[in-house]
């Protein structure tokens, strides 16, 4: 069984000189309290990928970034592909987060395709699935994970699957731990309806409003193997946390 993993999402915050001292801070506490049952990943903004990979290169922590393009070349303005991602030292890449969904359109087909050219490029995805508030209240969170694992994730997939209710996302309000075990005690039952046996050991992560106080509650929960973490993770301390409250 792979390690449980705690992932950082930096978004779109930190200028370079800001993400590389979080980032010594964090190698700094990783040496002073290592973690090695934990795969660490940050993802920073793009822009500082190259910056950040020489001092993360033989270090507990994995570089991953916060999207990719589907094709690896062309005539796509603004976009980045997955080999570039690779070239320069990232290791992950988050897809289809919900930000991405709402901003870009990004629909399961689109997720689907960036997730093959990840995989391509050797990049772990990590794709990201969760219901909004309004299919909560219709109680449509079950039919909407499903069509989203069974759109987002293609045949042989081996990444990691992140559930992320969207309402409790950079909310403060985490779900609940009886929701998050219900909720992917489900995720869990499609994986193995859509991979078999290799949908038992697909790690399922929680995002939403992780913090230094509710993640060893939340890394509790039965299926439940690390954390996708947001605003937490531009907080060194609150991020250490988090890593070493993994059971
Ligand atoms: C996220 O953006 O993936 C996320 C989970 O954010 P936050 O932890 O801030 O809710």
């Amino acid at each position: 069984m792979s390690k449980p993993i705690i992932v950082g999402n930096w978004k779109m915050n930190g200028l370079t000189a800001d993400s590389a001292d979080r980032v010594k801070q964090l190698l700094a506490g990783l040496t002073t309290s290592p973690a090695p049952g934990v795969e660490v990943v940050v993802c920073p903004p793009f822009t500082q990928l190259a910056l950040l990979a020489p001092s993360l290169k033989g270090t507990p922590i994995a570089l991953g970034a916060q999207d990719c393009h589907k094709d690896d070349k062309g005539a796509h303005t603004g976009d980045i592909s997955a080999a570039m991602l690779a070239d320069v030292g990232a290791t992950h890449v988050i897809l289809g987060h919900s930000e991405r969904r709402r901003d870009y359109n990004e629909v399961d087909e689109t997720v689907r395709e960036k997730v093959l050219a990840a995989t391509k490029a050797g990049l772990t995805p990590i794709v990201c699935i969760g219901e909004t508030e309004d299919q909560r209240q219709s109680g449509e969170t079950e039919d909407t994970l499903g069509w989203q694992i069974k759109g987002s994730l293609p045949d042989g997939f081996t990444g990691v699957v992140a559930y992320e209710p969207v309402w409790a996302i950079g909310t403060g309000l985490a779900a609940t731990a009886e929701d998050i075990r219900t909720t992917v005690a489900f995720i869990r039952a499609e994986l193995e309806r859509q991979f078999g046996d290799a949908g038992k050991s697909l790690r399922i992560l929680y995002g939403g409003s992780v913090d230094a106080n509710n993640a060893a509650s939340i890394l509790d929960i039965e299926n439940v193997a690390g954390a996708l973490v947001g605003g937490a993770s531009l907080k060194p301390d609150a991020f250490l946390s988090i890593i070493h409250a993994v059971p």
